[in-house]
């Protein structure tokens, strides 16, 4: 019994002291780079983990260059951002998960600039006074979809929660039991209805919904507007109907409703141009004869998280009115970034400015080159791989179970999910698909200024 406790005792006193430590020349340096306080707490910590593993029987590294370097490696730790950049080489473009759209050079110019200094965000320049930070993106919004007016908040879940409490708030919105939808992350629209203060009526069946059934629920002086909710996020194939924009717009003229549509992903450019599936356009819904329409900004539109509203004016002002309006407000770096990525559509350079748009239409002659390329230097770093055919994803609430054909770098892996998960450790974190025992490479989402750091990522992850 003496002897087992004299043992620990022994080791624990030979463990250096936290100012010994701190006089070792790499911690003095890592405290001018990173304060002395984390350098002390990053000693404490390591000094405190090596006297519980003495506990626990082990026998830890008790040499000072041992403990300078766990010390260093707990230091990384504490400094490094838990928000950090990685390489998306799932083939998923609008990946919700990795961040949605990343921005447009004029986009990150447009938000340093406005962002690292003062600007007219709520200051009429032409009168030298108090202005709105409304002004500024709402109009292009507007000239871009055929509105009267736009405007813009935080997302679009926070512009439909506006546009029902501002416009239906008491009263009944008419819903299609196929659109009461969960666009994802906990986002319902029944849930959305509920805190907006507007009573959800029902109509129809989930697989099919007719213009009469929405005539059928209206309740004079109860029923307020006539909701539309794209179903981003799935397909109903089969016996399925629903009527068409123009006819609920019928309806709610003849009844004195309003129509509102939620859109999703905000495409401003036709998809059907790259062989996709149809995806609803603001401009479009408009055209039919919707009164307000929103939309993300950070989907297909391919700018920052924003919420953008367009429609008939006195709507919209109404909505900007509302006292949520200020709790969903959008930073002045946002509005900047959306401004220089609606500028792209302004001139009609969106496809080859906005990186959304970019990796739709990346050539699929051009990825396999890409792959090709790929392939041969992974392969004279003696991994087994091949270039195979495959499919990319828009993802992100749009276009639902349609692909991109695609060329993807398929690496043979004895253990996928460790060699994956090992890559997702790697700095920076290289995130891919795993099919059957390969790891799939799509170039597509991989973006110009990573395609070296991939490589290198693979050759030093997975190399023999
Ligand atoms: C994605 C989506 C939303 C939510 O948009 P956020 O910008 O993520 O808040 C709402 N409605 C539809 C139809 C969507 O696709």
């Amino acid at each position: 019994m003496a002897e087992k406790r004299s043992l620990p005792q022994a080791l624990w006193r030979q463990i250096p002291s936290v100012e010994r430590l701190l006089q070792e020349e790499p911690l003095q340096e890592a405290a001018d780079a990173h304060g002395r306080q984390a350098v002390v707490e990053a000693v404490r910590e390591t000094l405190e983990a090596t006297r519980e593993a003495i506990g626990a029987g082990q026998a830890p590294d008790l040499s000072v260059a041992g403990l300078v370097k766990a010390v260093l490696e707990r230091l990384e730790r504490r400094v490094t951002p838990t928000l950090r950049p990685v390489i998306n080489a799932t083939g998923v473009i609008i990946h919700t998960n990795l961040g949605r759209a990343p921005l447009s050079e004029a986009a990150l110019q447009a938000m340093r600039e406005i962002g690292g200094g003062y600007s007219n965000l709520e200051y009429d320049l032409e009168a030298g006074r108090r202005g709105s930070r409304y002004t500024h993106v709402g109009a292009l919004l507007a000239e871009l979809t055929g509105a009267e007016a736009g405007l813009v908040a935080n997302n679009n879940a926070a512009a439909l929660v506006l546009i029902l409490a501002t416009h239906a708030a008491g009263r009944e919105v008419l819903i299609s039991r196929g659109q009461l939808v969960e666009i994802g992350g906990g986002f319902r629209i029944p849930d959305i209805m509920a805190q907006s203060g507007a009573i959800l009526r029902e109509v129809g069946t989930t697989n099919r919904t007719y213009a009469h059934d929405y005539e059928a629920a209206i309740t004079p002086d109860v029923t307020a507007m006539i909701l539309r909710v794209h179903t981003s996020n799935f397909q109903l194939l089969g016996f399925v109907h629903q009527p068409a924009l123009s006819e609920l717009a019928q309806i709610a003229r003849h009844h004195g409703l309003l129509l509102a549509d939620d859109v999703g992903s905000g495409a401003l450019l036709d998809t059907t141009q790259f062989g996709l599936a149809y995806e609803p356009r603001p401009q479009d819904s408009l055209a039919a004869g919707a009164d307000l329409v929103c939309f993300s900004g950070d989907k297909l539109l391919g700018g920052p998280q924003a919420g953008c509203i367009v429609g008939r004016r006195e709507l919209v002002e109404a909505i900007k009115r509302h006292p949520l309006m200020r709790a969903f407000r959008v930073d002045k770096t946002t509005l900047a970034g959306l401004d220089a990525t609606l500028r792209a559509y302004q001139r009609g350079t969106a496809v080859e400015e906005i990186p959304v748009w970019q990796m739709i239409a990346y050539p699929a002659e051009e990825i396999h080159a890409t792959a090709l390329d790929w392939a041969d230097r992974l392969h004279r770093a003696r991994l087994n791989v091949e270039v195979v055919p495959g499919h990319s994803a828009v993802g992100g609430g749009s276009l639902p179970g349609q692909t991109l054909p695609t060329w993807l770098v398929a690496i043979r892996a004895p253990h996928p999910s460790e060699a994956a998960a090992a890559l997702r450790r790697h700095r920076p974190p290289i995130v891919v698909r795993i099919e059957d025992d390969r790891l799939l490479i799509d170039p597509r989402t991989v973006l110009p200024d990573q395609e070296e750091a991939l490589l290198r990522g693979l050759e030093t992850t997975l190399a023999p």
